[in-house]
């Protein structure tokens, strides 16, 4: 990893080289210093180039079928000559360093085509640092050539708000007859939809996804939608006799030719893109004030204070956040 520089990185990426973008992404991915440095100036290189693809995000509970659906209908698109990135948001690999999606045996036939390219979700300590580390590997695919690129994220937590807020195209895998479409609401995530799929609709599932897709459709009527031109519809499909695949597909572009005729495709880009920069200054100021060392010094004496009702939770914070005014005004 030492022996190319940022230009050879761009280079490589603009070419699309796969090794190098396969490094540029673990150099992203890195904690070190250096690399952090040497993904910048690589992704500041490429990002003239980026921003052509279709971002897909696809979320559900583990056992929907995600892996066999995308596996699927990445098929379907190399085939139609498209070139394939999926990318994975994992947040338990974040927590237990274990993975519920990242399996090695997953998507054999996609790993295999030479039109696609898989990577499994970065390992991290936050939702937040993983989906940085998503964000960017996005933009080195979409540098790359990659005409859509697919982010994974198991349904559970923040991850799928997270994917949701760097994709244009949001889909919603949803099981029939499992007791889970009031969980779904609850959860909401259907708010977060631009499309639910209900998955395995094939064999003796087939009513059964027939009437959770009339369940859905009512569930999401009662939502205000959050774009005026586009009301997200509900689908069935099966990746196993790959039935509905190609209609998902079609929905995904009718999505984008509406909303770009809108405007809107460009605004919810920018939108998202202000509110990254957003977060990123918030965790950058949190950051930086956790480490100056005066904080470092007293955060746990005055936290336990606080824990003890010997200073109030407003003292506390006061007498933290003083160490920070004292540095501004040097
Ligand atoms: P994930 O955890 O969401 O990635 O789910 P998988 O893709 O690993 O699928 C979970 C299980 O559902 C596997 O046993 C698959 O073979 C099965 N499965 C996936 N898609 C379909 C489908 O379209 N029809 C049927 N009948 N089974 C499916």
């Amino acid at each position: 990893m030492a022996d190319e520089t940022p230009e050879d990185y761009i280079r490589g990426i603009l070419a699309g080289d796969r090794r190098l973008l396969a490094r540029a992404i673990t150099l992203v991915e890195s904690s070190l210093g250096r690399h952090k440095d040497m993904a910048g100036q690589v992704l500041e290189g490429v990002l003239p180039r980026a921003g052509q693809s279709i971002r897909l995000g696809i979320t559900g509970v583990p056992g929907v079928g995600k892996s066999v659906f995308i596996e699927t209908l990445g098929t379907f698109l190399t085939g139609k000559g498209y070139k394939v990135a999926v990318l994975a948001v994992d947040p338990s690999s974040a927590r237990s360093g274990g993975s519920v999606l990242g399996d090695k045996t997953r998507m054999e036939k996609l790993s295999a085509d030479p039109r696609a390219f898989i990577r499994p979700s970065p390992s991290g300590t936050t939702v937040g640092g993983i989906a940085r580390k998503t964000r960017e590997s996005i933009l080195l695919c979409e540098a790359a050539g990659f005409d859509v690129v697919m982010v994974e994220t198991v349904g559970v937590g923040q991850s799928e708000t997270a994917v949701a807020a760097m994709v244009d195209f949001f889909l919603v895998l949803m099981l029939a007859g499992a007791g889970d479409e009031l969980q779904g609401i609850k959860k909401g995530i259907l708010e977060l939809a631009d499309a639910v799929a209900i998955t395995k609709a094939d064999g003796a599932n087939i009513d059964n996804a027939c009437r959770a897709r009339k369940e859905y459709e009512v569930a999401l009527h009662m939502l205000a939608p959050a774009s005026p031109t586009w009301e997200p519809p509900v689908l069935t499909c099966s990746a196993l006799t790959n039935t509905g695949i190609e209609e998902i597909w079609e929905t995904v572009c009718a999505h984008k030719e509406k909303l770009t005729a809108s405007g809107e495709f460009e605004e919810k880009r920018r939108a998202q893109a202000r509110e990254w920069m957003r977060r990123l200054v918030e965790e950058g100021v949190q950051s930086r004030f956790l480490n100056l060392p005066e904080v470092r010094d007293n955060l746990e004496t005055i936290t336990g204070k606080v824990s003890k009702g010997e200073m109030t939770a407003a003292q506390g914070a006061a007498e933290l956040l003083f160490y920070l005014d004292k540095r501004l005004t040097i």
